[in-house]
């Protein structure tokens, strides 16, 4: 028996075909009646994305992409936007791709085709995210989840085994978080544990082989169950840290993701039994965060803050900044003091306790 709650379910199309992008894109963008297509890739992405658009109307291409979606490159895209007098956005590659066509559809309303090559799953959140300087904000906002979402996993056989281990714990960290978030529920929570289970497993594939088909379709489903749980169930304390981390100094947003974890992870679960219990099930092992460390171990993920080039002489300006944005919902109190603990865990990369 659970406490009262709602779930809204998204309101797209979701649709997964292996190798079969450009058709699966061109039937959704005349779905959505686009007849003036803005392509948003990035440069290293662009051969692949002008491939899947060649059938489309495009009457923008646009490639300014960087981590984090600086505002000024969201101003310069809108601007793009409006002066094509696009009608419908096409997005093809990772979390920041997908990002600036969030940005662009905050303020225009213009609808998102989303074609994701990593595991961040943005594409399937109503979330976006803007950093102006050295500060990230984000937001929810209903205009901003795309309209449609094309998976095609042999887009992601490119992308290296490395990026590929820390986006997909990017996924598993959203699933994670998503168990103990301000409006957690039994809908997110079954999302959630499935996620986890997927995402392992498929990781596991992938590592052994960044080939595999198997595994990178697998990579794909774990990664929109992840983003489903995370969206409905809002931000909890990792994604608080994960923002601080990546916005005020610029660290790349998975690896971050993966380092951070396992540390918030051993710092809640005694407090959240059944998500603990959940998430230990999902890994298959009894304990959360033992299952957590044996996956990292056999797919070779980053373990420290150092490794992803955070700065040791920030620990404590960095735990101050996170502190006011710690949900109240954490299932433990958090202080300066654990923030400055689990930071400093997290830099050395000790094991967790
Ligand atoms: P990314 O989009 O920056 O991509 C990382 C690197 O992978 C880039 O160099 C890119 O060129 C390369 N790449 C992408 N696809 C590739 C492929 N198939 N083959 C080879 N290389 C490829 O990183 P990301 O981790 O996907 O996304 C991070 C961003 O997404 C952050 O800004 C984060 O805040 C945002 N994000 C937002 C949400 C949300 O719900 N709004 C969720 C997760 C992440």
């Amino acid at each position: 028996v659970s406490a009262p709650f709602s779930y809204v379910s998204p309101r797209q199309s979701v649709r997964f075909a292996f190798g079969a992008a450009a058709r699966a894109v061109a039937e959704e963008v005349a779905k959505l009646g686009g007849q003036r297509v803005m392509l948003i890739a990035g440069r290293s992405e662009l051969a692949m994305a002008e491939r899947i658009a060649a059938a489309l109307p495009v009457v923008v291409t646009f490639t300014d992409v960087a981590m984090h979606v600086p505002v000024e490159h969201a101003d310069r895209a809108r601007q793009a936007a409006q002066k094509a007098r696009a009608d419908l956005v096409v997005s093809i590659g990772g979390g920041s791709t997908t990002g600036l066509a969030k940005a662009v559809a905050l303020t225009t309303l213009l609808p998102i085709v989303a074609v994701p090559t990593t595991y961040a799953g943005s594409e399937a959140t109503s979330v976006w995210g803007l950093t102006e300087g050295d500060v990230k904000t984000t937001g929810v906002a209903d205009a901003v989840l795309p309209a449609a979402i094309v998976y095609d996993a042999e887009l992601s056989l490119t992308l290296p085994r490395a990026l590929s281990v820390a986006s997909g714990l990017n996924a598993v960290a959203h699933c994670v978080d998503s168990t103990w978030a301000p409006r957690a529920n039994p809908i997110t929570s079954m999302y959630a544990e499935e996620g986890i289970r997927v995402m392992a497993q498929s990781l596991r594939l992938v590592v052994a082989d960044e080939t595999d088909r198997e595994g990178r379709e697998l990579a794909l489903i774990g990664t929109y169950l992840s983003a489903v749980a995370f969206s409905a169930a809002g931000s909890g304390l990792h994604h608080k840290i994960c923002h601080v981390l990546g916005g005020k100094y610029n660290l790349p947003h998975a690896a971050t993701h993966a380092v951070i974890l396992p540390y918030v992870l051993a710092f809640n679960a005694s407090s959240a039994p059944q998500a603990e219990v959940r998430i230990g099930r999902a890994l298959g092992l009894s304990g959360a965060v033992e299952g957590l460390l044996a996956l990292k171990e056999a797919t070779g993920a980053p373990t420290g803050l150092a490794e992803v080039g955070f700065d040791p002489a920030n620990l404590d300006e960095a735990a101050s900044a996170i502190l006011p944005s710690v949900p109240p919902t954490n299932p433990r109190p958090v202080g300066l003091h654990d923030l400055r603990l689990i930071l400093e865990a997290a830099y050395e990369g000790k094991v967790p306790r």
